[in-house]
């Protein structure tokens, strides 16, 4: 599965992307850019928060990629925030802001599911609770990093994995920003 390093990079790439038009306001200073891009790469790493009860138990996988990698999770996660978010500002939490969030979660699942995993099950329990049956594409774009323990952070594979997600995480961003900046020369509202 992806690190949170690739997952936060296309969460504040697709943040940049379609953010934007009257029901979410553009971005209107540098430093309320950077929230915005900030936020949606955190909402794109929710789903590895099942890494948490690993932390305590010094041992990363004990509960990862079960329910929190799940659609029901993702839907229900997304609607949570969005009726926080339309009980604290309705007029920026708008229905397009609950597409974005349910992009945002969405790009998780898809891009752990072209990642390799080395740790059976492998793959995730996309239809939980409904099957637990692991789900993972049969290629994948994405060498696994290794992380059975916090110490593992820094073993040499790591640095190979980690360094790809950046570079290609980069990219993605890098990709998003330049359809976004022609979206904007054209149609002025976004
Ligand atoms: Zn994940």
């Amino acid at each position: 599965m992806a690190s949170p390093i690739f997952h936060g990079l296309a969460g504040a790439g697709l943040t940049l992307l379609l953010a934007g038009g009257d029901p979410l306001p553009p971005f209107a200073s540098t430093g309320r850019r950077w929230l915005a891009l900030g936020a949606g790469g955190v909402v794109a790493c929710l789903p590895d928060v099942d890494y948490l009860p690993g932390l305590w138990r010094g041992y990363l996988n004990t509960t990862h990629q079960q329910m929190t990698h799940s659609l029901v999770w993702i839907v229900l996660v997304a609607a949570g925030l969005w009726l926080l978010g339309r009980a604290w500002r309705p007029a920026l939490f708008g229905r397009r802001m609950l597409g974005l969030l349910l992009v945002l979660l969405g790009s998780h699942l898809l891009i752990d599911g072209v990642t390799a995993d080395r740790l059976a099950p492998y793959g995730f329990s996309l239809w939980a609770p409904f099957s637990f049956r692991p789900v993972l594409a049969s290629f994948s774009w994405f060498p696994a990093w290794q992380k059975t323990a916090l110490a593992d952070l820094w073993h040499w594979h790591n640095v190979w994995a980690l360094t790809r997600e950046v570079v290609f995480g980069l990219l993605l961003l890098g990709a998003c920003a330049w359809v976004k900046r022609g979206w904007t020369h054209r149609q002025p509202a976004l």
